[in-house]
């Protein structure tokens, strides 16, 4: 049965491929530096590489965003995975004529996961989730900066000027971007990627485009596209865009909040909605988010996942800086959304807001999984909704509440994953030991140089 869907899925892709005219098939993953990499197939090759994928070294899980490969122990000179494309994702790339791209699964030799494979790990807790009978609904929020890459006149590295320096949502916004904006939008459509809203965000250059929620493994895919397509686009006019959580010093950062909500199995019922609860949120809702606030500080080491990530996490940023949650606050870490007139159940979610794009999506979201259900399963309490912006609380009114700062570097978030059992455990040994690794690797690397070195490494690689 199982064998027989593999290949209808099997034989959909290459008709696919041979009728929209595929020439190269790229099969992508993300890493731990947060990068998206690959191999294509070219498409006399397909129908046998859907099978067995294409041999890549264990290394590259064990390589830094700055490709420094790190010593870890399976993840040494010796060895292959296969990139095994999952042909559901297979889609046409709209800004890379004749070529295509699938998702794709890090696979052992013997055909079953691979332990550092991220995509497995969003399908472990996918599972998980799914034995307590829950499924989640999930949406990225990505922003991105969108300028050119120009020499830095006094011979530092390069730097990202914005096309513009226009205002929060202003029209100028619109007008200034709107060649490029059309071309994205319509190449999101044409990979699937239904978009909701677009504006012209508060950084200068800064855009939002939001893609609609889908199950979680899609959302995180989509997710993948989203971010090919955003630099893909952008190349192809010349122009050159960021999902760096801080491209540019002084401008505000780029955020890529995670929408989600729990559903009982089917997607019927939304269980995050109670219309008699408080702020329509159901009680299991809010032992969600005291799940999330207990993890938080180990959380973010997988959410803001690069050094950058920190200049981007400050008070009145609307990124949040503090461990609390309030409704529709946007500064606070988790975000009760207000529901949608005439659509209260549909619409009702939670926004985690201490996310960016350089985080691997896969991680990213499977660690909110894990650490949502933890809470789910003990009944958290989240305290008190904290409906001001903390940072105007006095530090004893912080305390009486249970507000704590984020962790203020990667560093700090990296001893706080070190130190959740749950999250530890859930990434098992070989991944987070290479997590680990890679992770401090950048640390070490970008404590020898300035703002400047950071930024031009994070803008010119996410
Ligand atoms: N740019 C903000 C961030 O870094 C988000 C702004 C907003 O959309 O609320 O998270
Ligand atoms: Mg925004």
């Amino acid at each position: 049965m199982t064998v027989q869907r593999l290949d209808d899925a099997y034989i959909k892709t290459l008709e696919r491929a041979d009728i929209e005219g595929a020439d190269v098939i790229r099969f992508l993953y993300a890493d731990h530096g947060g990068i998206i990499r690959g191999k294509a197939s070219s498409r006399g090759r397909l129908a046998e590489r859907l099978r067995t994928g294409i041999g890549h070294t264990v290394g590259m899980m064990a390589m830094s965003m700055l490709d420094s490969l790190q010593p870890v122990a399976g993840m040494g000179p010796v060895g292959e995975v296969r990139i095994v494309p999952d042909p559901a994702t297979f889609t046409m790339l709209p800004y890379a004529p004749g070529a295509a791209a699938m998702c794709a699964d890090l696979v052992r030799l013997d055909g079953g996961p691979w332990e550092a494979c991220a995509r497995s790990f969003l399908k472990q807790a996918i599972a998980e989730l799914a034995g307590d009978g829950y499924e989640l609904a999930a949406a990225f929020e990505p922003e991105f900066t969108l300028g050119r890459r120009v020499p830095d006149p006094a011979g530092g590295p390069d730097r990202l000027v914005p096309i513009d320096d226009s205002l929060c949502y202003s029209s100028t916004g619109f007008h200034l971007a709107h060649d490029y904006t059309m071309a994205l939008l319509r190449a999101f459509e044409a990979q699937g990627l239904r978009v909701e809203h677009y504006y012209p965000e508060y950084g200068h250059g800064q855009q939002e485009v939001s893609i609609r929620h889908a199950s979680a493994l899609r959302a995180a895919d989509n997710h993948v596209f989203f971010r090919e397509t955003v630099r893909g686009v952008a190349f192809r006019q010349n122009l050159w865009a960021s999902l760096a959580p801080k491209p540019i010093p002084d401008q505000i950062g780029n955020g890529c909040h995670l929408h989600i909500s729990l559903w009982s199995a089917g997607m019927t019922r939304n269980l995050f909605y109670d219309a008699a609860g408080k702020y329509g949120l159901s009680d299991v809702g809010y032992h969600f988010i005291g799940g999330l606030l207990a993890h938080l500080p180990a959380l973010l080491a997988l959410t803001a996942a690069t050094v950058n990530s920190y200049r981007r996490l400050s008070p009145r940023s609307w990124s949040s800086a503090f461990a609390c949650y309030g409704m529709d606050n946007r500064e606070a870490a988790v975000r009760i959304c207000s529901p949608l007139r005439g659509d209260a159940e549909g619409s009702a979610n939670l926004e985690f807001k201490p996310s960016d794009s350089s985080a691997n999506p896969y991680l990213a979201l499977g660690a909110v999984i894990f650490a949502g259900l933890d809470g789910v399963r003990a009944k958290a309490d989240p305290g008190e909704a904290v409906n001001v912006d903390p940072a105007d609380l006095s530090d004893g009114e912080r305390a009486r509440l249970g507000v704590r700062p984020l962790p203020h570097s990667l560093g700090e978030a990296l001893d706080a994953l070190a130190a959740d059992e749950l999250l530890m455990d859930a990434l098992g040994p070989l991944r987070r030991t290479a997590y680990l690794a890679v992770k401090r690797s950048d640390i070490d690397a970008f404590g020898q140089h300035d703002a400047a070195f950071e930024c031009f490494h994070h803008f010119t690689k996410i």
